[in-house]
This record gives C-alpha cells, structure tokens and sequence, in this order.
C-alpha cells in the first residue's frame, strides 16, 4: 500500500467526520446515535487500518528499498543491498564492475558471484549480516574481474529486520592505492634496511671506517668501525680530539691536508693520491695503529652543503710487510737505523710538509773523528760496535720527532723537526753538545783509552736549499767547512753558498779562458837598487775578458790550484816568459832575469826539471836568465823531497827565489837548506817600513842573514823613493815596485828596456 493511498483514506475519513458533526449540531438525538455507530465505525476502521498498513508494510517493504537503490546507484565506490540468503540483492555499477556482474546476468548468477565474494573475504554469507553489521571490515584484498588485487575497506548497516530476512547495506571504499603505496613503501624500508645492514656487514668484512663532516664545521661524523679506531662511544669526534689521537709527526700532514681540502678552490687540483698515512692510537698509553685515510675532494650534498671526510683502513697488516721490505731496503745492516735511500726518502717528506706548513726543521751531518783509528786498533768488529753505539745515541735525539740515519762508513745524519714557532737556531748545536757529552760514554773498557768525538755541519729544511738533497749537500757543506776552519760545528751560510756558486761558474769559464787564450802575460820590472837598472821582470798572467774586464790572479789562480788547471797555466807562462826574453836578447837589449811564479803543485811534478828543460831548449834561451818563484808553502810538504827538486833545477843553472817571504810557515833555519839564490820580501814588510821600526828591525836581519848565505835580496811593493832608501842602506839589491814601474804589456816593458838598453825608446 502505497502512502498516498493511506493519505485519501484520512482525506475521506475527515470529510465523513466533518459531515457527521454538522449532523449533530442540527440533530442532537439521532445524532448520538449516529455518532456512536460512527465512533464505533471509526474505531473498527481505524484498527482495520493500521492492522493492513502493518500488514501491507510487511509484505511490500521492497518500496523503499528501490528509493535506497536509487541512491545507492549514485554512489560510485562499490554499494550493494543484500539480505543473508542473498535472495534480495542490489549492486550498483561500481559493485557491477568490482565482481564483473554483467547488467543482463541473472540474478541468481549475481548471488553466486557475491557468494564468492564473501567467501573471499573470509565471511560466510549466512552470517555475513551479523559478523558485518556495525563493523567496518579493513583492507578486504579482492581480485577483481580483471585479476587486479583492490584492497577494500567494507562498512555494514543494517536497513530492516524483519520476519523476512534482514537487508543489509554494505559500502566499500577502496584503499587500494594506499595499499599498495604502503606496499611499496614497505618493500622499500625492508630494502633499505638490507642493504643498511649489507653496509654494515660489509664495513665491518672489509675494516672501513667512515669520517663524514660539513666542511664548515669542526666535528666529525664517524661510522661505528671509526668509533672503534678512535676508542670513542660516540657518532662524533671534534677535529681537535681527532688530532690529538694522531701521532706528533703525523699531525702536521693531517693539518695541511686539512686547510687544502677546505681552502683550495679547484679541488680536482688536490693532490693524487687522495689518501694520507696517519698513525692513530684509540688511547693514551696504546700503541700507535696506522691507518690510510682515503679522503675525496669536497663533496656537495643534495642541498648543496660541502661535505668533507674520508675512510680509515687499517693498514697495520701492510706496513709489517712494508716493515720487512723496508728492513731490506731502508734499514743499515751494521747499526739498524735508517741508511741514506731512508734518509733521502723520509728527508724528502720531512722536506715537503715543511714546506706546505710554513714550519722548519734541521738535517745535521756527523762524522766521528780520526774513526779509522778505532778501525785499525781494535778492529772491524769492535769498529762496528762504536758505530752501533753512536746510531743509539742519535736515535736518543730524535725520539720527539725526527730520526737518525747512517749515510757512509762513519758518516750519519739526523732530521729534527722543530716544532718552535719561528726555528730555534740553537737547537742544532745544543744537540750536537749532548751528543758529543754522550760520546764520552763509548770510551769506556776496552775502548777507555779512545778519545771519542765527532764533528757536525747543519742546514735548515726548507730555506736551506731548494730540495732536501740540496739541504744536506749544503749541511755537508757546511761539515767539511767547519773541519776546514778547525771547528766541530757548523751551519751553513747562504754567501759561504754563493762563494761557490760563483767558484764554480768561475772554474768553467776559467777553463774557457785557457782554452780560448784569453790568458796573458804582463811583466813588471826589477830594478838594481843602486843603479836603478832593469836587471830583470817578474812575469804576472792576466785573465782578459772579451770586454776588456782584467782579472786578478789572486782570484783565479787560487782555483786553477784547487781544480789542477795550475799546470796548463805555468806550462803557458814558462814557454811564453822563455819566448819573450829569448825575443828581447835577440833584439839585443840588455839581458834580463825572467822571473816566473810556481805553484807548489808544479813544483812537486816528478818531471819538472824535464819540462824546464825543454822550454829553455824550445826558445833557446840559457837557465840563468830563468828564475822560478817558489812559495813558502814548500815548507808544507816533504822537505827532502823540495831540497832534491831544487837542487836539480839549481843544477841546470836556473836561479831560485822564495816569494812573499815572512808570510809563511818557512823560517830562516828552513830557508838554510835549500839552494835559494833570491829572497823576495814580502810587501806587507815594506808597506810599514818607513814608520814601523819592529818591520825595520826584520827587514834588516833577514837582508844581513840572507847576505850572508849568499842569497841575493828584493823588496817588493815599493812605492815610495823613502822606502827604497830605507832599504838601500840595510843593504837590499833589488827592488820591485810601483816606484818603478807595474806590470805592464810586453810591448810597454819593450820600451822600458829599450831606454834602459840604449837610454832612449827604439824608433824616437
Ligand atoms: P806575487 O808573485 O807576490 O806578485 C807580486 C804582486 O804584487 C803582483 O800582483 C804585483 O802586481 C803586486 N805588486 C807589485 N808591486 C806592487 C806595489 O808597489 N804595490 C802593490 N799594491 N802591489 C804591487 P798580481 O800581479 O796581482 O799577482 C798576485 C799574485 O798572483 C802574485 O803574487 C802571484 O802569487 C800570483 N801570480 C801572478 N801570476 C802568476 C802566475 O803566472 N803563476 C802563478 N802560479 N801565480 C801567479
Ligand atoms: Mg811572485
Ligand atoms: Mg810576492
């Protein structure tokens, strides 16, 4: 019965009623009757009504059901009507869809179909109703028509209960995308979580330990295997704390690479390999570890922050097969310290670091004094014993940073850091002392009778030299200098440097000059002291430039003597001076004594006497116009030797001067054995003789002793007609001077003898 049906019967029903009051009011008697047959009408009716409705409403609720499906149909997640024996049953499209229901299918194949639904939902569909009602059923996983798993979370309402079976309403709304999002996110979080733990395992199979930072902070992030080296219980460590678990050497190396990770612009330009050698310890009192820090360039993150960091190995397994190998190459088999391929490898590190850090160090060289002794009185073995005793000692001076290094035979070296701000310069010699005190030590037993010492040459790392096999040739340098000046240290001076830079650019421009004849003669007059005669010339060599620069033979012939060169220069001066003279006497001029300076190294050529020979033979000129100048160094060597040399040449006629006499080591005694037949005083006598009286006094005496050995006497350097006068009355034969004449081209001195010859210049 439908409601508008209900609402005519209570139209009709009110009209009727309207009708029967307008009754009673005109006819109050019949009315009542009327009314009570009404009311009791009314009343039978009204029951009759309500029990039809109740009836028809039970029977034909389906009416309102079709309106919820209406609704329902406008829903578009999956909706569907359904009483627990599925007789009644509505689904809309979405439900359609979801299960595959065509819309021409039977009804009874819907029911089938959602069975199955139920079933897959793990609801059996009798109980479906009451297992559903008021709950809601979560992430129910359907496959849909098209075998897609939808997961679905299913809400349950009870629509009408009744004799018939109960309906029920059953929305779903559909989770699938979470589900599977969530699906994802867990398949991602499992992944994530194994290879986090593969990172791990893996870290901890292969000893990795990971160093992270921001570049613009102080403290780094360390992985677990890092904690360990580093004996922390913390992810972090400030770079001051990882410093301080660095050794003290390895310190300097962490701190450059620091401020180059951090300050250099173009990172690619770091240096390759990326990986320093740092020796860690994880506690004070534990042994130093080494590790290899592998670190990268400056990093940026996805946000752009530069990361800084790298990763520990240990390295301990590594360098004991280092060790053995460097056992075998670096390490000195008698003393087992570093030997010298040691020292110029680590001296090269300590070399660079100090240079990138702006700090110093010193390399010093030692040398044990007179060693061969020990050698040749107690032996090798005991020899090998003082130099093992001596590596330890130095090894004592190089425990706070450095080390100590056997070079050669008795020949060692130590590198010292300085860790003061701007080098301690006294720390070289201070530790030369404490060995040298040290030393005392070793001469003790056995050896007590020894007296040993040693000797040191020290240079600065990096100023001292451009490398630091430069540094320790100059702290050699510096050694052989010390020795050279009688002193046990020295340290090397840049000019001491420069001096023989320039000695040496001299030495091959020297060599140069020989070979290019750039060498001359000048010859500077003798005179008689009485007569004031030319009665000879003392032949000086010049070294004359392309460009006309004169340079002096106190500059080179000092070298020429040290390098050996000094016999090609006397060779050229003898043929020469011989020519000249032989020339002059050919041109009849008065003959003259030619005086020429040899060196002590011509000298005691076995065949010089040969060699004078041959010259005088070549330019045909007799000995005793020839006059060899020898120095009192002479004196230095064998002495029986000289006297057997000069007495040959004496022999041959040629005449013998000493020169610079009473500046050397040679004495009047010494002078009496040997067949001098000239005395050249030297010119630091003569200078003061005018005004010094004690220079008068020698002067005198060595003219009156040398008169009366019969050797003849010059003064030279006289300058002044008061010191030749002075030296006339005391007795002197010759003089060689300004006051008459410097050396001079042979041409110039070739007019000097013509007027002394014929008192005129030939040709005027
Ligand atoms: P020396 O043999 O004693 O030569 C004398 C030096 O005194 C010369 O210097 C001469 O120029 C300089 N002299 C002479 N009179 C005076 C004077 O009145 N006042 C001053 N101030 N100086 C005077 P020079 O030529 O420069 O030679 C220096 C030295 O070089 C020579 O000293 C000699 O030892 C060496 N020397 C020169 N030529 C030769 C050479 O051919 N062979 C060798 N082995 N040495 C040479
Ligand atoms: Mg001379
Ligand atoms: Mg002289």
């Amino acid at each position: 019965m439908k409601k508008n049906t209900v609402l005519w019967v209570e139209i009709v029903f009110a009209v009727v009623s309207i009708l029967v009051l307008s009754f009673v009011e005109s006819d109050p008697g019949s009315a009542m009757a009327a009314l009570r047959v009404y009311v009791l009408a009314m009343i039978g009716f009204t029951g009759a009504l309500v029990i039809a409705v109740r009836f028809y409403q039970r029977q034909h609720s389906s009416i309102d059901i079709s309106r919820i499906c209406e609704m329902v149909e406008q829903v578009d997640v999956p909706a569907f009507i359904w009483s627990n024996d599925l007789t009644t049953l509505y689904t809309n499209q979405a439900m359609d869809e979801l299960l595959g229901i065509d819309e021409s299918e039977d009804p009874g194949d819907t029911s089938v179909l959602l069975s199955h639904f139920f079933h897959s939902i793990g609801i059996s569909p009798r109980d479906a109703g009451d297992a559903m009602v008021g709950e809601t059923l979560e992430r129910s996983c359907i496959v849909d028509a098209h075998g897609e798993r939808r997961y679905i979370n299913w809400t349950t309402s009870l629509l009408k209960q009744g004799t018939q079976a109960a309906l029920f309403f059953t929305i779903g709304f559909e989770t699938t995308n979470l589900e599977r999002a969530k699906l994802s996110l867990t398949a991602y979080a499992q992944s994530l979580k194994k290879s986090q733990n593969r990172y791990q395992v893996s870290m901890k199979l292969s000893g990795i330990g990971i160093l992270l930072c921001e570049s613009v902070h102080d403290i780094y992030f360390v992985s677990d295997e890092a904690m360990q080296f580093l004996g922390i219980d913390k992810n972090e460590i400030s770079f001051v704390d990882f410093r301080k678990k660095l050794h003290p050497d390895d310190r300097i190396l962490f701190d450059e690479y620091l401020s180059k990770v951090r300050t250099v612009s173009d990172q690619s330009a770091l240096p390759t390999p990326r990986s320093l050698e740092l020796r860690i310890r994880s506690h004070a009192g534990k042994p130093y570890v080494w590790y290899s820090y592998h670190y990268h360039e400056n990093l940026l993150t996805a946000d752009g922050i530069p990361i800084i960091g790298g990763a520990l190995v240990d390295l301990t397994e590594e360098k004991q097969k280092d060790a053995t190998i460097e056992r075998l190459a670096f390490l000195d088999e008698v003393t087992e310290i570093a030997n010298r391929n040691k020292l110029m490898h680590d001296g090269e590190e300590t070399y660079r670091i100090c240079k990138a850090m702006d700090t110093c160090g010193w390399i010093m060289v030692l040398d044990i004094d007179r060693f061969h002794i020990v050698n040749d009185s107690y032996g090798y073995e005991n020899g090998d014993k003082i130099l093992r005793d001596f590596a330890h000692i130095l090894c004592k001076y190089t425990a706070a940073g450095g080390f100590a290094a056997r070079v050669s035979a008795d020949n060692f070296a130590i590198v010292m850091h300085d860790y003061t701000d701007h080098g301690d310069d006294e720390l070289p010699g201070r530790t030369l002392e404490h060995i040298r005190q040290d030393m005392e030590t070793l001469s003790t037993g056995e050896f007590s009778s020894l007296s040993l010492t040693c000797s040191a040459g020290f240079a600065r790392i990096p100023t001292d030299g451009g490398s630091f096999h430069e540094v320790l040739e100059h702290a050699e340098f510096a050694l052989a200098m010390g020795k050279g000046e009688m002193s046990y240290v020295m340290g090397y001076d840049a000019n001491m440097h420069r001096e023989m830079v320039d000695q040496g650019e001299m030495e091959k421009e020297l060599a140069n000059a020989i070979e290019k004849h750039h060498l001359q003669l000048y010859y500077q007059p003798k005179v008689d002291i009485h007569t004031e005669k030319i009665m000879g010339a003392e032949a000086l060599i010049r070294w004359i430039k392309p460009d006309g620069t004169m340079i002096s033979p106190n500059v080179f012939i000092p070298i020429a003597e040290k390098t050996g060169m000094i016999s090609e220069i006397s060779h050229f001066v003898l043929c020469e001076a011989c020519q000249q003279n032989a020339l002059w006497q050919q041109m009849k001029l008065t003959p003259i004594v030619m005086s020429i300076n040899f060196a002590s190294g011509d000298f005691y050529q076995a065949n010089v006497c040969d060699v004078v020979k041959e010259e005088l033979y070549k330019a045909g000129l007799q000995a005793k116009w020839l006059e060899l100048e020898l120095t009192e160094r002479l004196a230095l060597g064998d002495v029986n030797y000289t006297v057997q040399q000069m007495n040959a040449l004496r022999d041959m006629g040629i005449l013998l001067a000493m020169d610079d006499f009473g500046t050397g080591y040679s004495s009047l005694s010494y002078i009496q054995l040997l067949p001098l037949t000239l005395l050249k005083l030297d010119r630091s006598f003569i200078i003061e003789i005018e005004t010094d009286t004690v220079a008068q006094e020698i002067v005198s005496a060595v003219i009156k002793i040398a008169n009366s050995m019969q050797i003849e006497t010059i003064a030279e350097g006289v300058e002044y007609p008061g010191q030749a006068e002075i030296l006339r009355k005391m007795g002197c034969d010759y003089i060689q001077g300004y006051l008459y004449g410097k050396p001079m081209t042979a041409m110039e001195f070739q007019k000097r003898l013509e007027i002394n010859t014929y008192g005129k210049e030939l040709g005027t």
